[in-house]
């Protein structure tokens, strides 16, 4: 277990790191969080796409919200079906419904990132949802149906390309 990824992150008194299997590490909730409750902030700067590491994420074709350490917020892993959506003008991860304590917090990559393919980020997703996607490359090759159950917490760029 690489415990030393771990080192020097700092996580708010609300939420953990815990170990998790072949995803490496989970953050989860460390009390109750209602539904439309901020429940992690995203910290970093815009930097460009060719310097970003592979936990930034999308704000424009050329622009990735990065960070040169890992923060907590690195740590939260992709669903299909997440129970939090990342506001980007306001910078917080925004509880879709009410999360119990110890529950995984995750977001939806594909509200964000529009082609991760070509970083080769792409991954087979393991989330269990009857939603599940399978290969999560980005939001260009979802399909129509896929991408309107997402466009409610769609990244304004997203919103912006997406013609459904
Ligand atoms: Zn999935």
């Amino acid at each position: 277990m690489q415990t030393d990824r771990l080192r020097g992150v700092v996580v708010p008194e609300t939420l953990k790191i815990v170990p998790a299997g072949s995803k490496g590490f989970s953050l989860v909730a460390n009390r109750r969080f209602r539904s439309g409750e901020k429940v992690c902030f995203l910290a970093g700067e815009p930097v460009d796409a060719d310097v970003s590491t592979p936990e930034a994420v999308q704000i424009s074709d050329t622009q990735f919200i990065d960070t040169d350490h890992l923060v907590a917020e690195d740590f939260i892993n992709h669903s299909c079906s997440p129970n939090t959506w990342l506001d980007i003008e306001r910078r917080w991860f925004i509880a879709l419904r009410d999360i119990s304590r110890g529950e995984e917090i995750t977001y939806h990559y594909l509200t964000t990132e529009w082609d991760m393919e070509v970083w080769g980020a792409d991954f087979r997703c393991a989330c269990g949802s009857p939603d599940c996607l399978g290969h999560i490359r980005g939001f260009k090759y979802l399909t129509r149906d896929e991408k309107l159950r997402i466009k409610p917490i769609l990244s304004p760029l997203l919103r912006e390309k997406c013609e459904v």
